[in-house]
């Protein structure tokens, strides 16, 4: 095609779009023909020419304008140039900031820690005029909230209710609406069941009643029935019984208190009634105890009152009682005097009387009486006699370790063994401590071993307990016969002498001088 064509056909596009036939619209008709035709004239990519010049958002605003003719072009370059004035970027820039001051102090009030102190923080950082660089790192910082931002948690909130994470406020008022005591699908009835149970048994009273047993049951077995409305009245009653149960137990309770109170008050009014020194404030209470006698009451005031009563009653007679003690404390003295003179009078009737006090045998002076009415015998008609003497061995032990106590349990137990083994006829006694002696009638010196034997073994088998323990005892003993002394006196010595060698000898044995 020849540019003569390329002409017409531009001529004819003007008319048919009812175009003037003005230079730009003439040069824009004529570069669309051309390259229609594919023809390449150079006046018709002048603008092409220079937007490839440009950056691609430049070249991309251009294509999106359909900027095709040079004066288009032109146009476009001034309206770019005249927006990216130093002025006006400089306002842009001061509302940008604000902008993002704004937002930064709406996120300080939202309810996030992290992101609020975060916000705090830019907008402190923003205020002081940092550089790029602290900027950038505040930047890195939000990338890193949003990236790590979890909100998962409040989905654990959902069994509570439908939670909206875009609407918190909405969410809250869905929780509070669903919290009613009812429907919560967390409650747990077996707890509150167990609760409910404990509340009916009855905590005075001792027995349960068979209505409350069988509904503490029921719902024992069954937690879920406290969701039905018919179990309240159940519960109700069974409350209210428990309660009435408990109630007549303290009534019991009283009742009885009430039966001691009269039987104490009986017995204060006998009491008042047989003191001498009962004064007219003392028969008043009296009065009034006996006014409270008259039948139970059950009544807890009533009782509490006698009580009261019977405390005043108390503490007036001790106080007369305290005062009488006074009173008379010259006569008790003068008692006690009597008593310790009854006492001696006693002790010295028993030496008269000869007889030891603790083992109830002859005592020393008996003893002393009774081998010189031997001795008077011997010489008179010859009737011979052998004295034993005993001495339990390491008696002090026995008192060391059982005690004072024990040790007379013992000697007492002796004095029986020896009235037990020896004859009617025969003289036993205590001859001094845990000393004893016998005067043996018409016996020669080997029949008064066998019987000092006798006593010995008895001793040593015998068991001597005292306060459940056992105490092991045993005696040595010095045999010596009148016949083969020249006087009662060293029939006497001889004796103790042999004893002496049974000491000597390892005691627990028999000694004597043939
Ligand atoms: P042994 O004769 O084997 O040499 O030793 P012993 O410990 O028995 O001798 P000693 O003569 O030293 O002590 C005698 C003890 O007997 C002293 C005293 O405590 C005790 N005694 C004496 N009379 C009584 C009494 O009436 N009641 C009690 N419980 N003990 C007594
Ligand atoms: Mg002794
Ligand atoms: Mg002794």
């Amino acid at each position: 095609m020849t540019v003569q064509n390329i002409i017409n056909n531009a001529v004819k596009r003007l008319k048919l779009e009812g175009k003037i036939m003005t230079p730009d619209f003439y040069a824009e008709a004529f570069c669309k023909e051309a390259s229609r035709a594919k023809v390449s004239v150079e006046d018709c990519n002048h603008v092409s020419k220079f937007t490839k010049t440009l950056n691609k958002e430049f070249q991309k605003d251009i294509k999106n304008y359909h900027i095709k003719t040079i004066h288009e072009f032109i146009r476009f370059i001034v309206s770019k140039l005249n927006r990216t004035n130093p002025t006006q970027c400089t306002d842009t820039l001061e509302s940008q900031n604000l902008l993002t001051k704004r937002i930064l102090q709406v996120v300080e009030v939202l309810h996030n820690k992290e992101a609020s102190e975060l916000a705090k923080n830019t907008i402190e950082i923003i205020a002081l005029g940092s550089q790029p660089d602290q900027l950038d790192a505040f930047r890195q910082r939000w990338v890193n909230f949003l990236t790590t931002y979890d909100d998962t948690f409040l989905k654990k909130l959902d069994s509570y209710g439908d939670i909206d994470t875009k609407n918190l406020k909405r969410s809250v008022e869905n929780l509070q609406e669903n919290s009613s005591l009812v429907d919560h699908p967390h409650l747990d009835l077996e707890k509150i069941s167990k609760l409910l149970i404990s509340s009916f048994v009855p905590s005075i009273a001792s027995s349960v009643n068979d209505t409350i047993a069988n509904l503490s049951e029921k719902i024992r077995k069954n937690p879920s029935l406290l969701e039905s409305i018919s179990i309240e009245k159940e519960i109700r009653f069974a409350i209210s019984l428990r309660i009435a149960l408990d109630k007549d137990s303290v009534k019991e309770m009283v009742e009885s208190i009430d039966g001691v109170l009269d039987k104490l008050s009986l017995c204060l009014i006998d009491i008042i009634e047989y003191s001498d020194s009962s004064t007219v404030a003392i028969q008043a209470i009296k009065k009034e105890l006996e006014s409270y006698s008259n039948g139970s009451t059950g009544n807890f005031k009533v009782a509490h009152k006698k009580l009261y009563t019977i405390a005043i009653a108390l503490e007036e007679n001790t106080q007369l009682l305290s005062k009488d003690l006074k009173d008379h404390s010259g006569d008790v003295q003068a008692l006690c005097a009597k008593i310790k003179r009854l006492e001696n009078e006693l002790k010295s009737s028993r030496e008269e009387l000869k007889e030891d006090f603790l083992t109830k045998l002859y005592n020393r002076r008996a003893l002393d009486e009774l081998m010189t009415v031997k001795e008077a015998e011997y010489e008179r008609y010859g009737h011979d006699f052998t004295i034993v003497m005993f001495d339990l061995d390491k008696f002090k032990v026995v008192n060391d370790n059982y005690g004072h106590n024990a040790g007379d349990a013992v000697l007492s137990a002796f004095g029986k063994i020896l009235k037990k083994e020896c004859r009617t006829v025969d003289v036993v006694g205590r001859f001094g401590g845990e000393e004893f002696l016998a005067i043996l009638s018409k016996t020669d010196i080997n029949g008064g071993i066998v019987f000092a034997e006798k006593v010995r073994n008895h001793i040593l088998k015998a068991r001597f307990i005292y306060a459940g323990e056992r105490i092991n005892v045993t005696v040595s003993c010095g045999v010596s016969n009148r016949d083969s002394n020249i006087s009662l006196e060293t029939t006497i010595k001889s004796a103790d002498k042999s004893l002496y060698k049974a000491k000597e000898g390892g005691r627990n044995r028999v000694e004597s001088k043939k």
